[in-house]
């Protein structure tokens, strides 16, 4: 079994998540009390997210690289960035580290795929919904990338950083998630990305008719392949 990266604490409520669902695939495939082989490095949020809405993204780069150099140091064979607003900077941290990082918008390009998806729905911050470098992955393989207007982009970017990054899960949030989810069907969406790792705290496939797509476990599903393949 290989050892899986993480570079997590973006925020730390959707890195419990990953290490749950990282461990239960481990367990599933190979049974008994096997679970999973995992270097943590968790970042302190607040500066990171500081740094995001300063648009400062080579200091966000900087501080990822150094810590994906101390998870490589630690003998993880490769590397998840379990958060998908992060990815902008994915490439910087590629370039200084020899293993590989398992990119959280071709995983679930690949899920889309899986399911015939051409046209989907992406939730996430700001950052993920309205610029290229997250859209343009997606794009690239062909699949049509819809995103809720400029009002519906504002709560849902403000529900990730002032409830679900905290901890927060309110039902009224649910609700209006729920209704954006349903305009872009609306509009075409065949499926819709949960593009941030903690909207699938509050939101669950049995909350819509429309098909969700989980980067949270997509990515820890495609992990948990690799750390076996
Ligand atoms: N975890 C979130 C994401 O998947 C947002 C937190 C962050 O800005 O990293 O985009």
């Amino acid at each position: 079994m290989k050892t899986i990266g993480i570079l997590g604490g973006m925020s730390w409520e959707s890195t419990l998540e990953y290490y749950r669902l990282l461990n239960q695939g481990i367990r599933a495939a190979l049974g008994g009390q096997h679970s999973a082989r995992i270097a943590l490095y968790s970042v302190d949020f607040a500066q990171i997210e500081q740094l995001q809405h300063e648009g400062h993204w080579e200091a966000t780069a900087e501080i990822l690289a150094h810590a994906a150099q101390g998870i490589q140091a630690a003998g993880a064979d490769f590397l998840l960035i379990a958060t998908n607003t992060m990815h902008k900077v994915a490439d910087q941290v590629q370039a200084q580290i020899d293993i590989p990082v398992l990119h959280i918008a071709d995983a679930t390009a690949d899920s889309l795929e899986q399911q015939g998806i051409r046209t989907a729905g992406l939730l996430g911050t700001r950052f993920t919904m309205e610029q290229d470098f997250y859209r343009k992955r997606l794009e690239q393989r062909g699949i049509q990338v819809l995103v809720p207007d400029a009002q519906e982009r504002a709560l849902v970017h403000e529900v990730i950083y002032n409830e679900l990054c905290q901890g927060i899960i309110e039902p009224a949030s649910r609700a209006r998630y729920q209704a954006v989810i349903s305009g872009l069907a609306a509009r075409g969406a065949e499926g819709v990305i949960l593009g941030c790792t903690e909207i699938p705290l509050l939101l669950r496939q049995q909350d819509t008719p429309v098909p969700l797509f989980d980067t949270t476990a997509i990515h820890a599903r495609s992990a948990v392949a690799r750390a076996l393949g």
